[in-house]
Parts: structure tokens; sequence; C-alpha cells
């Protein structure tokens, strides 16, 4: 079982979408995916089909309660691919999790609970911000995946994001890898995103994946509808960008398994 968190405290940047259309990229090719919603408000849950008055269980019972994973895991329409949804009371949980000790590994002591290895990926969605939901979902992690979206800063608040690695790494995780960085919302007519796309190559090198997920309008319409872009209309630009994209992270996998 291996667990990748997708993070970036910057809100809007794509997180939500890629954890739905990797997932259902990687639940194709047969692999069984957990889609664990971090954030308080449940935009994967909701994109997923689970409605919020359909969320008997929750990510929240995980982190508070000491709850099985596998009793908090729902099925959604896509065959291989199960969410534990997120509800409100997330919101509150930085709280709570002051008063227990191990305060930053809840989530990964609840992976490591669940014993019966049900899943073969878990993808963890993050809250817009690098507060302890996101420590926890970066401590459980066997790597991260970082939606960039091509704007004029993208690069902005990307070192405070590599700062917060390289402390979870030193403190609790030394394992902890960046699987890959996903650029996201391409604009072809927009010159600016090439030059944005061009310097954070040039920064980053090759932990940016090659592929790029253009600006689709389909990938904004499918969340309204309750399911992923992928099952929305398949052959749109952004499907087949995040098709690639989740052949890449596979391609990325092995390397992980071995540390894992
Ligand atoms: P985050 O989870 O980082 O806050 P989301 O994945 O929710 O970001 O994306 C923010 C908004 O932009 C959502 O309304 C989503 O539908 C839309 N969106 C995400 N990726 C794209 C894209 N490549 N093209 C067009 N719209 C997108
Ligand atoms: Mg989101």
């Amino acid at each position: 079982m291996i667990t990748i968190t997708i993070a970036n405290q910057k809100g809007g940047v794509g997180k939500t979408t890629t954890a739905i259309n990797v997932g259902t990229a990687l639940a194709a090719t047969g692999k069984r995916v957990l889609l664990i919603d971090f954030d308080p408000q449940g935009n994967a849950s909701t994109g997923l089909g689970i409605g919020r008055g359909d969320r008997e269980h929750s990510s929240y019972d995980l982190l508070v309660s000491d709850a099985d994973l596998e009793d908090v895991a729902v099925p959604t329409t896509v065959p291989g691919l199960d969410v534990v949804p997120a509800t409100q009371d997330l919101s509150g949980a930085e709280i709570e999790l002051i008063e227990f000790d191990a305060r930053t590994h809840r989530l990964d002591a609840a992976i490591k609970r669940h014993r019966a290895e049900r899943w073969d990926v878990i993808l963890v969605d993050c809250p817009p911000s690098l507060g302890l939901l996101t420590v926890n979902a970066m401590v459980a992690a066997h790597a991260l995946l970082v939606p960039l979206q091509c704007e004029f800063f993208a690069l902005e608040g990307l070192s405070q994001l590599l700062n917060t690695v390289e402390r979870i790494r030193s403190r609790f995780n030394p394992g902890l890898s960046i699987l890959g960085v996903a650029l996201t919302m391409y604009d072809r007519r927009n010159r600016l995103t090439d030059q944005v796309s061009d310097d954070v190559r040039a920064v980053l090198g090759r932990v940016v994946f090659d592929t790029v997920i253009p600006r689709n309008v389909r990938l904004s319409e499918a969340p309204s509808h309750g399911v992923p872009a992928l099952i929305y209309d398949h052959r749109c630009a952004g499907s087949e960008a995040y098709i690639a994209l989740a052949r890449e992270v596979i391609d990325r996998l092995p390397k992980l398994q071995k540390a894992a």
C-alpha cells in the first residue's frame, strides 16, 4: 500500500481535480485506490458523487475516534475507487487534536492500523494550508504530488511548502519523497504560462512531470455532476492529460515501493 499526499497550501491550484482524476485513471488500470478527502470543504467527496447527507462516516473519525479505514471508506461510481469523505467536523479537528500526544501521527496510525491491504494506492487530498491536517497527511505519506498552477506567482509559496517537507523529513518521516510536481491550468493561448512552465522546469528540474494539465472547461464542469471528468468526458483534453499524468505516476511507483 503506497500513500501519496496531494498538497499545496494555495487554494484553487487543482489538488482536488488531480486527486479525483489521477485516482480514477489509476483505478482504470486495475489498481485498488482509496481517496481520503482531508479538506473540510469536502470537494473531493462531492466531486465523486457523495452528497453531504450521505457522509455517515468521514476522515474526521479516522483522526479523532480511532476509526478503521474499512469502516469509513465508501465505494464511488468508479469501480476500484473508494473514498473516505470529509465533513465540516474536520475543520475543528486541528484544535481537537491538540489534546492528543501523537497529534501529527493520527492519520499515519489510522493507515498503519489497517492491515488488510485492501487498497494498492491511497491518495490524500489536502486542504489549502500547511496546518495540522496537511502535516498529518505528510507524515502518513510515502511521497507527495504537488500541483502547481501555471501562473506568474507559481513558485511563490513553493519554498514554504518545501521547508515544511524538510521539517517533516527531519522530525517525523525521513522517507518522505516528492513523487512529482504537476503543472496545472496551462493555457496555450497565454504566452505567460509558457514562460512560467519553462521557469518552473529550470528551477525544479526532473521532478516536474512531463505532462501538463491544460485549462479545460470539462474538468471544471464534471464535479457538479458528481463524476470524475474522466467519466464525464473521457476524450476531452483535460481527461487525456490526466490519463498521461497517471501513467507517469505509475512509472514512478516502483521506486516508492522499494523504499516502502
Ligand atoms: P484545489 O483543490 O487546489 O483548491 P481544485 O481542484 O478544486 O483546486 O480546482 C479549483 C477550481 O478550478 C475548481 O472549480 C476546479 O473545477 C477548477 N479546475 C481545476 N483544474 C482545472 C483545469 N485544469 N481547467 C479548468 N478548471 C480547473
Ligand atoms: Mg481542494
